[in-house]
């Protein structure tokens, strides 16, 4: 890979792929693990045919991403391997993307959850440094989700939220709630608050939830020293607060939700058609980033366009596929390894 910045060695792509351990139930149903991961960055597929005369013979699929993880890799090490080199590039004016990309059950939430928390305690602790606690510099935290193509707010009772979009292409979310965070463990509490708050629906937390992207964004804000002469008439300090950088961590919907287009029931029809869009446009928008395209596609989701302050100037995107190693999802597994290979 080229991509790498020459201000620091951290690529600005980067696509990791992590295998969960087979669960109970496949266990159970005694399916095959059809996943083996070499030397940490090689990945073979062992798809099973049916042969006319009924012997069995596989297809083998490989691939190479920057990282794969394996099921003995533990969460400390995916923090390691994916979002640490990025923080400190986040005092350097970097906003960066972490998604986490799969089928529901691969291990996406199991994955992403312990992630902000990881990263809100190196931030806090570069925040406690002399040189910027003498800046005034301060760690930001909102937690929204969207659903259908629409956003709510996870720490303000799920309240509706819209998008605005300023002449400098800066995205504002209006209404989105920020909460300033000194300690991890408030942190901690903004997440536990925000994740009871994610859609559930009537069928059932995990069902409902897998239909959503959950974005969780921790930014780093100066905040400049205003003197009153110079405040606003209504006292107002904005002008004197400036983003540093910011890192946003999605757990991203179900991909097999983008295929519940024929549906019977014309919510969940909608819903998918939402999420294969949103999926696709993260897509064309990490490659176009890959290319240093100018024109990034970025309308061509809520998902895309909210993050559209993410994809342009100093970005870094780490994408991590998780994928269930079980025969049983051999289809969803081939899918995500096929858009992670797109995007890598
Ligand atoms: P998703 O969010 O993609 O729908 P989850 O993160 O909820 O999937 O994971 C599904 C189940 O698998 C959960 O019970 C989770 O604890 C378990 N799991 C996922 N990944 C791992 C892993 N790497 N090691 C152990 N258990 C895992
Ligand atoms: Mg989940």
């Amino acid at each position: 890979k080229e991509n790498s910045t020459r201000e620091n060695n951290v690529a600005k792509i980067k696509v990791v792929v992590r295998k969960r351990p087979l669960n109970k139930k496949e266990l159970a149903k005694k399916e095959d693990d059809i996943v083996t991961v070499s030397d940490n960055a090689y990945l073979t597929l062992h798809e099973p045919k049916l042969k006319v005369d009924l012997t069995a013979y596989v297809d083998k699929h490989e691939f190479c991403f920057d990282a794969v993880l394996d099921e003995h890799v533990t969460n400390d090490e995916v923090y390691r391997a994916t979002v640490e080199p990025i923080i400190p590039t986040i005092f350097e004016r970097t906003k960066a993307t972490c998604f986490a990309y799969g089928q529901t059950g691969s291990g996406k939430t199991y994955t992403m959850q312990p992630l902000p928390l990881r990263a809100a305690e190196d931030l806090v602790r570069q925040l406690h440094q002399p040189v910027y606690r003498s800046q005034r510099y301060k760690l930001w935290l909102s937690y929204f989700e969207i659903y259908g193509g629409k956003l709510f707010d996870l720490l303000s009772d799920r309240k509706k939220l819209c998008m605005r979009e300023d002449g400098r292409q800066q995205v504002c979310i209006v209404g989105l709630q920020e909460f300033e965070v000194s300690d991890v463990q408030i942190v901690k509490e903004f997440i536990e608050k925000g994740n009871a708050a994610r859609s559930t629906g009537s069928t059932g937390a995990n069902e409902e939830s897998s239909r959503s992207h959950a974005i969780l964004q921790l930014v780093v804000k100066k905040h400049n020293e205003v003197k009153e002469s110079r405040r606003n008439n209504d006292g107002n300090e904005a002008r004197s607060v400036k983003v540093v950088g910011k890192i946003s961590f999605i757990d991203l919907a179900g991909s097999e939700r983008g295929a519940d287009t024929t549906d019977n029931d014309r919510q969940t029809r909608i819903e998918g058609a939402e999420i294969n869009k949103s999926l696709l446009a993260l897509k064309e928008c990490i490659r176009a980033l890959d290319n240093d395209q100018i024109h990034i596609p970025f309308r061509g989701s809520k998902l895309t366009e909210v993050l559209r302050d993410s994809f342009v100037g100093n970005s870094k995107t780490v994408m991590i596929s998780c994928i269930s190693p079980g025969a049983g999802s051999c289809e969803h597994t081939l899918n995500t390894l096929r858009y992670a290979d797109r995007v890598k």
